[in-house]
Order: structure tokens, then C-alpha cells, then sequence
């Protein structure tokens, strides 16, 4: 009776919250998602990424120009070959407004990461461990491919689904009531290190491989190299006091390298060389 009582209200609150799906490209997997809108969450992020950048107690944009032309050069040409294929696979409409962007922090971080929105960051930390193009490709391709698939857009969604069915059990248990843009407000209100950077999923995470395994290809960069970075991302952690921030968000072990591997073919079928 009281279970009931509790769905009710949480049916309730979810209903006047706005309900979308949406189609990941590439993968096909359907997403619904609701009370997050992704033209606000690309807003609030392109906010918090030129705020991160321009306050130099935070992050430091790298003064080393060959290095930064080189993350700008493969983030522009994985931007152009992922936007030639969703404009031509009717996905234009998902990324109409995304600005994107490519820049490198000055930081021994080994870490990069990508805003809702298109805000690329690669840490010049992990340029030891990308070492080459296709590797620093590999490293973007699956930042982008967190961006096209709007994982951002899903986690905060289920934040606030897991949040409100907590708010419905606190308001049938203590009275107290809290609105749902309290809700919303304090989800955007995380920040870079919380909603933007998300620590996705397990499934999020080798969804954003296979993707950017083929947008890589797409973008001219044999996808074979991914194995390679991986790899030596793996080995990066073994014996490690500190293991690689991207680490704790991009677990990196024999099944995901495995997957890896099965997901090549498809990929190859995209890449047509330099
Ligand atoms: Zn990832």
C-alpha cells in the first residue's frame, strides 16, 4: 500500500517533467530521457568550459603550439567527418548547435574530456601515452563520440530520475516537498568535474569506443591504432602509485580491448587511408 502510495507520487512528479527520445547514431540504441534539455545543458556547458579556461587557477591552456595545433588539426577533421556523416544520415538535427571545440590544458594529468555541446579538453599529460596522431585520434574520436551520443543528456536524466523518486519517497514519509527545478538547478549547479564530466558507464564507455573507433576511420585515422593506445594506456597503470585520471573514468582491462577488437571491422569499413 505504501509502495504504491510512493510510484504514485514519483509517476506524478516525473509527468510534468518533459520526455524526449532520441537515437544514438552508429549504435542505433534508443535513449529516453526526460527534464534534461540538451540545448540548455550545451549552454550551461560552453559556459563552464570558457570559464575553466580563462581562470588560471584551474586549468592552463598549453603555450606549446605544435602540440596544440596538432589536437586542433585532428579535432577538426574528426568535426568534419562526423558532421558530413550525421547530416547525411539525418542525425543533423542533434548537433545543429554545437560549437565545437579543441583545446590542449597544460597539465601532467593524464586525462582529456569532452563537454555536452562539442567542448573537447586533451591534457598534455596524455600526449606520452597517445604518442601519435591515430592515437591522439583515438583519444578525441571517443571523447566527440561521448558528445553525438549525448551521454551527458542520459546520465543527468537518470541523476534526476534517481532524485526525484527519492524527493517522492521524502515528501510521502517527512511532508516536505521539493520542486522539481530544485531538482534541475542543483544537478546544473555540479559543475565541470560533476555533470559535465561524468564519469559514464560501463555500457556509455564502450559505446564511445565503438563509435569513435569509426569516426576516426571517417576522419582518415586507421582505427587498428586504438588497440595500441589502449594498450599502453593499460600498462600506463600497472605498477603506478597514481594511475592515470582518464583511468578512473575509462577503466581499461582485457574485456574492453577484447571489444575492442570485435568492434574493428564495422570500423574499418569507414576508413579509406591518408
Ligand atoms: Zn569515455
Amino acid at each position: 500500500m505504501k509502495k504504491i502510495m510512493i510510484i504514485g507520487l514519483a509517476t506524478g512528479l516525473l509527468a510534468i517533467s518533459s520526455c524526449s527520445t532520441s537515437v544514438v547514431p552508429l549504435t542505433g540504441r534508443k535513449v529516453s530521457t526526460f527534464g534534461v534539455n540538451a540545448a540548455d545543458l550545451e549552454q550551461q556547458a560552453a559556459q563552464g568550459y570558457s570559464q575553466l579556461l580563462s581562470d588560471p587557477k584551474t586549468k592552463v591552456v598549453s603555450s606549446n603550439s605544435t602540440e596544440t595545433q596538432r589536437v586542433k588539426r585532428i579535432g577538426a577533421n574528426i568535426q568534419a567527418a562526423v558532421t558530413q556523416y550525421m547530416n547525411a544520415n539525418g542525425y543533423g538535427e542533434q548537433i545543429k548547435n554545437y560549437k565545437w571545440e579543441f583545446n590542449l590544458i597544460e597539465s601532467p594529468e593524464v586525462n582529456a574530456w569532452c563537454m555536452p555541446g562539442g567542448k573537447v579538453a586533451v591534457y598534455t599529460g596524455i600526449l606520452k601515452i597517445t604518442k601519435d596522431d591515430a592515437g591522439l585520434a583515438t583519444v578525441m574520436g571517443h571523447e566527440i563520440a561521448h558528445a553525438i551520443a549525448q551521454h551527458s543528456v542520459e546520465r543527468a536524466s537518470d541523476m534526476l530520475k534517481a532524485q526525484l523518486l527519492g524527493t517522492a519517497v521524502g515528501t510521502a514519509t517527512s511532508g516536505k516537498s521539493e520542486s522539481t527545478q530544485a531538482i534541475v538547478n542543483q544537478l546544473y549547479g555540479v559543475g565541470a568535474q560533476g555533470l559535465y564530466v561524468l564519469p559514464n558507464s560501463r555500457k556509455q564507455e564502450l559505446e564511445a569506443d565503438k563509435m569513435g573507433l569509426s569516426f576516426m576511420a571517417m576522419a582518415g585515422y586507421n582505427p587498428q591504432n586504438a588497440i595500441g593506445f589502449w594498450q599502453r594506456m593499460a600498462a600506463a597503470s600497472e605498477g603506478s602509485q597514481k594511475p592515470p585520471v582518464f583511468l578512473s573514468t575509462h577503466p581499461t582491462d582485457e574485456s574492453r580491448i577484447a571489444q575492442i577488437q570485435r568492434d574493428l571491422p564495422e570500423a574499418m569499413k569507414y576508413y579509406k587511408g591518408k
